[in-house]
């Protein structure tokens, strides 16, 4: 006989319980298959950084390899919360833009990890979601940069400046919030440190419903604009709420726990519009990164 004691109500009560810690509130898409970073080795920690808040069930979406049939790439966008981008090549077919705009502008969340700026410059719609963009000939038409400047956000439409994207030698650098009451900077320090890493600048875009969360200062003595430059900012795109990550070139920098909690925060922000998960003990401070290994 097949035996029903799994049916007692103590038996049902332990299926639902691990039913309940099994099932995350959230889907999570990373989306990668070319970059001009290394992306098969950054991915699975991606995967990782969201798996480990409870929050959530994480797929991946690899694309074909560059120079390869793309017509066969058709991610359901439509199914996610919040997708991830750690792409940068070749153009997407037509029907998988506009299957990506569709999710985006119908209230899909959106985190654009590091060099996921420097994808698509012909692409109108991916450059407003991202609302600034580097590298990939982008030019002064493609909008203004974007700093801080007298305590407040400065477009700079810089026409004769065809620099797009850049910096220096890998440094440490500290993150100044620019905005502590948005959900992803709330209760975070005013100022914290990052480890070596590169300092990305001179990125322009259309720049439209953007909100800068935290800015580093790049110096001129080390690459940079002398510019209060902004790594992590939002932007509305029709209901769709997108989050720019610029830190975390390789593994390495994926360490520092300002990668790691500014990334798991704008993730669930992008997914939900809110952020329950606290700030961890080991978040640095304005002088010292923190690493996990
Ligand atoms: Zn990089």
């Amino acid at each position: 006989m097949f035996r029903r004691d799994w049916m007692t109500p103590l038996g049902l009560w332990i299926m639902m319980a691990a039913l309940a810690v099994a099932e995350p509130p959230y889907s999570a898409l990373i989306v990668d298959g070319q970059n001009g970073h290394d992306w098969k080795s950054t991915s699975p920690v991606l995967k990782q950084l969201l798996e480990e808040t409870g929050l959530f069930k994480v797929d991946v979406a690899t694309s074909p390899p560059k120079g390869q049939d793309m017509s066969v790439f058709k991610p359901n966008f439509a199914a996610y919360n919040v997708v991830v981008c750690n792409y940068q090549g070749d153009d997407w077919p037509e029907e998988t833009k506009k299957a990506f705009v569709d999710y985006v502008q119908g209230g899909g969340g959106v985190v654009i990890y590091h060099f996921a700026c420097a994808a698509f410059p012909n692409w109108k719609e991916y450059n407003e979601i991202i609302g600034l963009g580097g590298w990939g000939r982008r030019t002064p038409e493609w909008g203004p940069y974007i700093r801080w400047r007298d305590g407040k956000v400065a477009r700079d439409p810089a026409p004769d400046s065809k620099k797009t994207g850049s910096h220096g030698p890998a440094q440490p650098f500290q993150l100044v919030v620019r905005d502590p009451d948005h959900p992803i900077t709330k209760g975070l320090p005013a100022k914290f440190m990052h480890v070596d890493d590169e300092l990305y600048g001179w990125l322009r875009g259309p720049a439209k419903n953007l909100t800068v969360l935290a800015t580093a200062f790049a110096p001129a003595d080390k690459g940079g604009a002398g510019e209060n430059e902004p790594l992590l900012f939002t932007v509305q795109y029709g209901k769709g709420r997108v989050v720019q990550n610029a830190l975390g070139h390789a593994p390495e920098q994926l360490k520092s726990v300002a990668f790691i909690v500014t990334f798991q925060r704008a993730a669930e922000w992008a997914a939900s519009g809110k952020v329950t998960q606290k700030v961890p003990d080991d978040f640095p401070g304005p002088d010292k990164a923190s690493v996990r290994e």
